[in-house]
């Protein structure tokens, strides 16, 4: 008898893994990205239609913002079947762009040429063979209705935490020096375009590849320990790029960018370190552009005072500036070995990414994607390495010759 039970409770126990198992496995399957394959805008009697096509059902959330005017819809992560990340509109809709905004949520930016806002947001279930299409209505409306509609900027200070170092001292603990490689931009903002008729990689691509290269040529070293703060196609805001080099008290923060200019003849790599006052026109131009990152993604004000704040902060962060020229003058002669250089390669400019860090920073523009060879060279490992090999040289000159720190 005692053997039956015994059987019994055995085969209820298989039965009930059994189950587990197989919702387990069920969940999974549904926990699959869903796919956008495709993206078309429709312009009808004065309504603009924007239509995403998914294989599954997704959630979102639509906002409107101003100056530039925008909408900006978010969406459950899915996945791009083009991800170049930007496109001409049609419609009411200038351009758009889209890609990773956080993990989880995947983000699409209208920019509107007119007072417009979103009258309609729905999905339509899959019918006779098409797929779940998302569906954005668009509707021009008086400047007082959108203003009325435009996401209102938050009236308070925000509560931010001073910028005091982490109590433990990781700096003298570590073995090796930590250098943080950021990839500029990604996500729903691609980052420079290249020039007319260009049919390449748009600038977050670039870098991308390029910083995982010099990622390589720095840890081979042994000397080296290298944190990216993007490794995938993702949007990150400025402050939360050089948040990552604060916390972890690096040793230098790198931020890797490619250029763009009208004149496509243009071409070399310039490397940036921050100042209240731009150098030249053109890296005044330059710190316009690139700052315009975080204003694509739709900031809230409470991101904007918090630059404003930062500002005050950088008036003692002088002996960190010190710091970030030493370095940059470390590599502009090493650059010089291996790639062209503008004219002038060390400029300044009043770099939001840079901003705020107590951590010696530089910004490289390692060449143009407006010129056809700068643009070439660029995906090419070869000159990835080599820009990786000239950053080892700088990176043992400035550590070796101890500029001071404190
Ligand atoms: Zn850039």
């Amino acid at each position: 008898m005692k053997q039956i039970i015994r059987e019994i409770i055995k085969f209820c126990l298989l039965v009930t893994l059994g189950v587990w198992f197989y919702q387990m496995s069920t969940e999974l399957v549904s926990a699959k990205t869903p796919e956008v394959s495709a993206i078309r805008i429709g312009h009808d009697k004065g309504s603009t239609r924007f239509v995403l096509d998914i294989d599954q059902n997704i959630k979102f959330n639509v906002f409107t913002l101003a100056n530039p005017n925008r909408i900006v819809i978010d969406i459950t992560e899915v996945a791009w079947k083009n991800n170049f990340g930007g496109a001409k509109g049609k419609g009411f809709i200038d351009r758009y762009r889209f890609g990773l905004f956080k993990p989880g949520t995947s983000r699409i930016v209208l920019d509107v040429k007119n007072p417009v806002i979103v009258n309609k947001a729905f999905v339509i279930s899959p019918k006779r063979g098409k797929p779940f299409r998302f569906v954005v209505d668009l509707k021009k409306v008086s400047k007082k209705a959108f203003d009325n509609r435009v996401k209102k900027p938050i009236p308070r200070l925000p509560k931010r935490k001073a910028a005091t170092r982490p109590d433990k001292d990781l700096r003298s603990n570590r073995k090796k020096k930590l250098i943080v490689l950021d990839p500029g931009h990604g996500g729903h903002d691609p980052g420079n375009l290249g020039g007319k008729g260009y049919r390449g990689f748009p600038e977050k691509t670039v870098v991308l590849s390029a910083a995982k290269t010099i990622k390589r040529e720095l840890e081979r070293t042994g000397r080296y320990q290298v944190i990216m703060t993007r490794d995938r196609d993702i949007f990150l805001k400025h402050r939360n790029r050089s948040g990552i080099a604060h916390n972890k008290q690096a040793d230098l923060f790198i931020s890797i960018h490619a250029d763009s200019i009208k004149n496509p003849k243009v071409r070399g790599a310039t490397v940036y370190t921050l100042s209240e006052k731009a150098s030249d026109k053109e890296a005044a131009a330059l710190a316009a552009r690139e700052n315009k990152s975080d204003i694509i993604a739709g900031m809230d004000l409470e991101e904007e005072i918090y630059i404003v704040q930062s500002i005050l902060i950088d008036l003692v962060k002088r002996e960190t500036m010190n710091l970030s020229s030493n370095f940059a003058n470390e590599l502009v002669p090493q650059l010089e070995r291996v790639v062209l250089l503008r004219t002038r390669p060390h400029r300044t400019a009043n770099l939001l990414v840079l901003k705020g860090l107590d951590v010696p920073s530089v910004l490289v523009e390692i060449g143009y994607l407006t010129n056809s060879k700068d643009a070439k060279l660029m995906m090419q490992k070869e000159t990835q390495q080599n820009i990786g090999k000239s950053i080892v040289r700088a990176a043992d000159n400035f550590f070796n010759k101890a500029y001071v720190t404190n």
